[in-house]
């Protein structure tokens, strides 16, 4: 979503005749926009802050931060941070080239005028902004913005506001402008994606008009959440040609209590219930998942529940969190954050651990087969070798004099080795492992 949220702003200001440079030795203005989500995020900004230090004691710079950071650590940022000149919200990016230009001025002026744009709206969803979108295959949508849903560990509802989605014809005509840009696959994006509703649009129906456009062969989504899963969403998944057999399904815990203290309105046993129904209708969807670990007051009973419902599940990839407590949201008004440090992370360790070896077996269980992959470049170790994606998400690498391929294009890959993180087209030199 910030990724997204930066091709935004990066159009807002084009039109306002801003010029990009990727050098930031020539830039009059830097942006960082991040998310707050974990406290390693925010740790980013203040380590990158601390580097422009040194280049605005030198010459004129204006500095902004955008986005959920800035929405979250407004007051931080704006009295503890002289450095920072401009701040704007997720919802405030419209009035940036005023702000940025009045801080330019103010400068000229030999004046420090601040700039701050953070209240939230009931109603932006940017519908007219077309994203000046980075090269590549994929698109990204953001279909609705903000979230209604307050998991108490989550700041998203205090930084990107209330749910709101935009216009279904809007996102169609964006969709058919992609595909005639070349663009392969879309992903549509939201906080709670599934829980999308415009009038009598629900998500399924988006979905499903998105995947019908004429060029677009495959399109995901993320992030849903587990309660708005009902069966035409189900069956646009699993039946329809273009849209990804990918789900990611995040289930935070495999405990009651600790679900219900994060406010996940659902249970362990209506979890499993909505995998097995998933599974049920296709046995080939692939399932990720993302887990919280260390949460405030998680025994290491409830945690053996969440390691055991991982096991059982057996999701094909997992991203796995250390609980962070964050600024504003409910469990950092009401719950302590006790788990000590070395605990939380035995318990990441002990989950990554498990994954890694499930995620290994799946991988292995395509060798001898071979997948359809979209074709994304060169990969990131070599350029003699590409890189692209199962329609389940799944990474594939093969070397280019084996198979011939450009950006976009839909090759069958034939699997001969597996990491846990990546199918191979060739045989890896023994003990040479990818770890994701
Ligand atoms: N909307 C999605 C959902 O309902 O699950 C999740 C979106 S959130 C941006 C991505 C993931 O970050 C969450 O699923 C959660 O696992 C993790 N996360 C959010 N807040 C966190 C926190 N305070 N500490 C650790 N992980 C967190
Ligand atoms: Fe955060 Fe997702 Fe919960 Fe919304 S549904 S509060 S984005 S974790």
């Amino acid at each position: 979503m910030n990724e997204y949220d930066s091709e935004l702003v990066r159009s807002l200001l084009k039109r306002e005749g801003f010029v990009f440079t990727e050098d930031r030795e020539r830039a009059d203005v830097i942006l960082m926009n991040t998310c707050a989500i974990r406290e390693n995020a925010h740790n980013k900004v203040y380590s990158h802050l601390a580097d422009l230090k040194a280049i605005k004691k030198q010459r004129p710079l204006v500095v902004g931060v955008l986005g959920c950071m800035a929405q979250n650590l407004k007051e931080e940022l704006t009295e503890h941070q002289p450095l920072v000149d401009v701040l704007a919200g997720p919802d405030a990016y419209r009035q940036l080239p005023m702000l940025l230009t009045s801080a330019i001025q103010s400068q000229e002026q030999g004046l420090d005028r601040k700039g701050l744009a953070v209240d939230l709206s009931e109603y932006e969803t940017y519908d007219d902004v077309v994203p000046e979108r980075n090269d590549g295959v994929n698109a990204w949508v953001a279909v609705m913005r903000g979230c209604d849903n307050f998991c108490s560990f989550c700041v998203v509802p205090y930084t990107r506001g209330r749910e709101r989605s935009r216009d279904p014809d809007g996102i169609i005509r964006e969709a058919q402008q992609i595909a005639a840009q070349g663009f392969k696959q879309v992903t549509l994006l939201g906080q709670n994606v599934n829980s999308y509703r415009h009038g009598s649009w629900d998500f399924a129906r988006l979905l499903t008009a998105v995947a019908d456009v004429s060029g677009i062969e495959r399109v995901r989504f993320t992030s849903p959440h587990p309660k708005d899963f009902p069966t035409a969403l189900l069956e646009a998944v699993a039946g329809h040609p273009h849209v990804c057999k990918h789900i990611h399904l995040p289930m935070q815990s495999g405990s009651d209590r600790i679900l219900g203290l994060m406010n996940r309105s659902y249970t362990n046993r209506e979890y499993r219930a909505l995998v097995n129904r998933i599974r049920s209708l296709r046995s080939d969807i692939v399932l990720t998942t993302d887990i919280i670990s260390g949460f405030c007051s998680e025994t290491d009973a409830e945690f053996a529940e969440t390691y055991r419902l991982t096991e059982e599940i057996r999701f094909h990839n997992a991203f796995i969190f250390k609980y962070s407590e964050r600024k504003h949201t409910i469990a950092a008004r009401k719950f302590p954050d006790d788990i000590a440090e070395p605990v939380k992370a035995e318990r990441v360790t002990k989950l990554v651990d498990l994954q890694r070896r499930i995620s290994h077996e799946h991988n292995r269980s395509y060798i001898g087969t071979t997948v359809a992959v979209l074709v994304e470049g060169s990969s990131k170790r070599s350029d003699s070798q590409s890189t692209g994606k199962t329609d389940g998400n799944i990474t594939v690498v093969w070397d280019n004099s084996l198979i011939q391929s450009q950006p976009g294009d839909f090759v069958p890959v034939p699997i001969l080795d597996a990491s846990a993180s990546t199918l191979f087209a060739h045989r890896r030199p023994q003990g040479q492992e990818i770890l994701f």
